[in-house]
């Protein structure tokens, strides 16, 4: 594990003095410099773009952003490619090891279960406090932050939530999400945040019930630009399009899984002999009180050779997926092939046959797994194009951008100062 421990000296020695208001906003093109207030920073998730969607041609306002800044040929998620591990990862620089919310299915030798139904639990600090968000460390510096929905906002990590927030709501249109956004950035200096977020679901629903390859992921895709075209509109009345730095993420990408590519669980070995505490593309699996042996017995059977998956012992992951340390990683675990799913005979019978026909979660090197990274700004040059590189490095970039040292990470704010003006 890396760790950078990167103050930026003349940022820390500004703050210290005690910035208590929002900075005001900086002239019209100039770039963050770190003697003057850092520009606002708008991190925009869209949940579920795979890198290539962008080659469908169907999405002008995200082509617009990409011409005048920077567009990145994909960036890797983290292992599992998962949505709250990943969200989690972007806005702490941390890998899903590392900050604790290792799956969006989970158990906790203390705290018990963890999903994304469940409330309760992702309100629970004790599940996020592993990791440091940036909003807590932007709090710790005088400045102001809003999530417009963002995994871990809902919690008060470290002791706080981001000045302004909303309980997760899906119901909530994507133009209203752009309006509230907007509607942020018009309050005084003295409540303006600084640091914000905007998350948008609809292009990885569509992507799960239907496959990423269908005309309703088109369709998701060509909604959520137009709400990108109303925040830029919205951005421009208020001559702030070029005085915002505007990074625009997805979490993962997305791989078409054929309604009859599911492994049966129950054809291998006897489900009840183990605690099952997920299923889907990386199904994990502890011992059962009084069950180590058996479970000896079905991991040695497993840990060999599988038709469309890989099993592994939780220290036998390999090192490249930077994965299973973790107390919360289930003993075991078995990961789908790329279009593929894990089940049992029961699970399926629950749904009636109605599966996912598209799927994420898988190992993170695969091109499927690929995810979204544009960024424009004032910060940034205009018009290029970077290699891919891993999220955990938006961070760092992130925390540059904003002025605040950054608490220690995975990331390599090296791989990505280039896109930056000097
Ligand atoms: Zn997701």
């Amino acid at each position: 594990m890396k760790f950078l421990f990167r103050a930026v000296l003349l940022a820390t020695v500004a703050f210290s003095t005690g910035c208590a208001v929002s900075p005001a906003l900086p002239p019209a093109n100039t770039s963050t410099t770190a003697s003057a207030a850092p520009a606002p920073l708008l991190l925009i998730s869209i949940d579920g773009y795979r890198a290539n969607y962008f080659d469908r041609g169907i999405s002008p306002t995200l082509a617009m952003l990409a011409q005048s800044g920077v567009h990145a040929d994909a960036m890797e998620p983290s292992f599992p490619s998962l949505t709250f591990p990943n969200h989690y990862t972007i806005v702490t620089g941390l890998r899903p090891d590392h900050h604790g919310i290792v799956n969006n299915t989970m158990t906790d030798p203390v705290l018990g279960k963890f999903s994304l139904g469940n409330r309760e639990a992702v309100a629970d600090r004790r599940w996020w406090d592993e990791g440091m968000p940036l909003w807590e460390t932007v709090r710790e510096h005088g400045m102001k932050s809003a999530t417009m929905f963002w995994p871990g906002s809902e919690s008060d990590i470290q002791g706080h939530h981001p000045d302004y927030w909303k309980p997760y709501d899906g119901k909530v249109t994507p133009p209203q999400r752009v309006e509230q956004v907007l509607a942020w950035l018009d309050l005084p200096a003295d409540q303006r945040p600084t640091f914000l977020t905007l998350y948008f679901d609809a292009v990885d629903h569509a992507g799960h019930e239907y496959g990423p390859d269908t005309p309703q992921v088109d369709q998701a895709i060509r909604e959520t630009d137009a709400a990108l075209a109303q925040l830029v509109d919205g951005l421009k009345q208020r001559k702030l399009l070029d005085r915002i730095n505007i990074i625009v993420v997805a979490d993962h990408g997305m791989a078409a899984v054929p309604q009859e590519n599911s492994i049966l669980l129950d054809k291998l070995f006897a489900v009840d002999d183990v605690d099952t505490v997920s299923l889907g593309v990386l199904a994990g699996f502890n011992p059962k009180p009084h069950g180590q042996k058996e479970f000896a017995r079905i991991e040695t059977q497993l840990e060999q050779p599988q038709q469309h998956m890989q099993c592994w012992d939780k220290t036998r992951v390999p090192k490249r997926l930077a994965y299973g340390g973790n107390a919360r990683v289930p003993q075991l675990l078995c990961l789908a092939d790329v279009g593929w799913r894990i089940a049992t005979t029961d699970a399926l019978a629950k749904r009636k046959g109605k599966v996912s026909l598209g799927e994420h979660g898988y190992d993170n090197a695969d091109p499927l797994m690929r995810a979204l990274f544009i960024a424009h700004g004032p910060s940034f040059k205009q018009g290029i194009r970077v290699k891919e590189f891993p999220n955990v490095d938006v961070y760092p970039l992130m925390t540059h951008l904003l002025q605040v040292p950054a608490a220690p990470n995975d990331g390599d704010y090296d791989a990505v100062k280039d896109m930056l003006k000097p």
